[in-house]
């Protein structure tokens, strides 16, 4: 598998079968996009040149301003756990901009829209690139008080973590208890991190790299406990010492939080960072009545989808945004796969398109 940026190339491929006819014109002028192709030696990712005939066919034509960089992106840029479902295609499973071109009555050009998940970036061209089309049922209008560059700085790990503190919520946990967050320094991390400090809960933040101690602290980790602690197998029943906590790694890190959990208490598990495995026993659910709420941000429907977007911008605030991010070009993101999976990426990543 190859994974490089070959420079600036006009795509001789078409990205589609399927002439765009609904949206109207054509991009004269083309547009930048980072493309995954296979040739004879597996998968090529490269910058190329494309014009609005090389995307699919929907109702919506978005000026894509921002992407975000997600674990699942760095997965499909090295080709890795069958991600990228058709070839060529262009990654990225999040993007925030202005509509273009619409042929639905809910959007009008102008408008702000942010899209993650339904499988865009995976089988659906998605938004490593400046311009995108994409169905109108999979968009989400901007809620007041949110711009395209702060919709990218949560963007999908962003949402997935607004999702399990609404599963929490919803489960009764409340501030009054000590919650903890796994994977505490990466993208969902860090904004669960963020999200249920200014919630007011008292948040422990689980981490295996000691120098993200003073980034977690001013995220309002309350404490800051060593990924180490429970890497290796424990018991099935544990001290209970959490009310909530919202997991991203899986594995035995998983199995111990469970076996910790206080009486009536949930996890929100959403990834697996860590691994897929969950070597646990019954006795935490039926001695303690704790519950283990699955999360998931993909096929999450349209109306929890619009209200958590709702919820980020109520609760976060301008320089919560800036606090978790890093900016990067287009040109930086093989790269940065092999960053993200090695778990060493900070926060989280925006992509301004235009840029690299
Ligand atoms: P990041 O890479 O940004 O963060 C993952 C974090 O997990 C790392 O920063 C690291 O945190 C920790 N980690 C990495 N490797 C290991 C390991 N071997 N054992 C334990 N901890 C580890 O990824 P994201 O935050 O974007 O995504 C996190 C997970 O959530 C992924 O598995 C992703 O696929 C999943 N996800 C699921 C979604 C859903 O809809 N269910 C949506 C979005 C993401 P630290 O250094 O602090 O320990």
């Amino acid at each position: 598998m190859i994974c490089e940026v070959r420079g600036d190339a006009k795509s001789e491929e078409p990205m589609t079968n399927e002439p765009s006819a609904t949206t109207g014109v054509a991009n004269p002028t083309g547009f930048r996009a980072l493309v995954a192709r296979k040739d004879g030696k597996g998968q090529v990712v490269a910058l190329e040149t494309l014009t609005d005939a090389d995307l699919p066919e929907a109702d919506v034509t978005v000026d894509v301003e921002y992407s975000s960089f997600n674990y699942k992106d760095g997965m499909a840029l090295k080709g890795l756990g069958r991600i990228l479902r058709q070839y060529p295609i262009i990654p990225g499973i999040d993007f925030a901009g202005v509509v273009a071109q619409s042929a639905n009555s809910r959007f009008r050009p102008g408008d702000k829209v942010v899209l993650t998940g339904w499988g865009v970036g995976e089988g659906w061209s998605g938004g490593f690139a400046e311009r995108a089309r994409v169905k109108a049922d999979w968009l989400v209008k901007l809620p007041a008080g949110l711009d395209t560059k702060q919709a990218m700085a949560v963007g999908t790990a962003g949402l997935t973590a607004m999702l399990c503190v609404m599963a929490l919520e919803r489960h009764g946990v409340r501030p009054s208890g000590d919650v903890l967050v796994t994977g505490a320094a990466g993208g969902v991390g860090s904004v669960a991190v963020r999200l249920l400090s200014r919630l007011g809960y008292r948040v422990t933040a689980l981490t295996g790299r000691a120098s993200e101690r003073e980034f977690l602290e001013r995220l309002g980790a309350a404490a800051i406990m060593e990924r180490a602690e429970y890497q290796p197998p424990g018991k099935p029943l544990q001290g209970e010492r959490w009310q909530g906590a919202v997991d991203t790694v899986g594995g035995t890190i998983l199995a111990n939080l469970i076996a910790a959990m206080a009486y009536g208490g949930a996890v929100a598990a959403c990834g697996l960072a860590g691994g897929t495995d969950l070597p646990t026993t019954v006795f935490p659910f039926i001695l303690r009545n704790v519950a283990l709420l699955g999360v998931d941000s993909v096929q999450c429907p349209a109306a929890l989808r619009g209200e958590a977007w709702r919820r980020i911008a109520q609760e976060l605030r301008a320089d919560d945004f800036a606090l978790v991010t890093e900016e990067v070009g287009l040109d930086a993101l093989p790269a940065r796969a092999d960053a993200i999976l090695a778990g060493q990426v900070r926060g989280r990543t925006v992509v301004n398109v235009r840029q690299g």
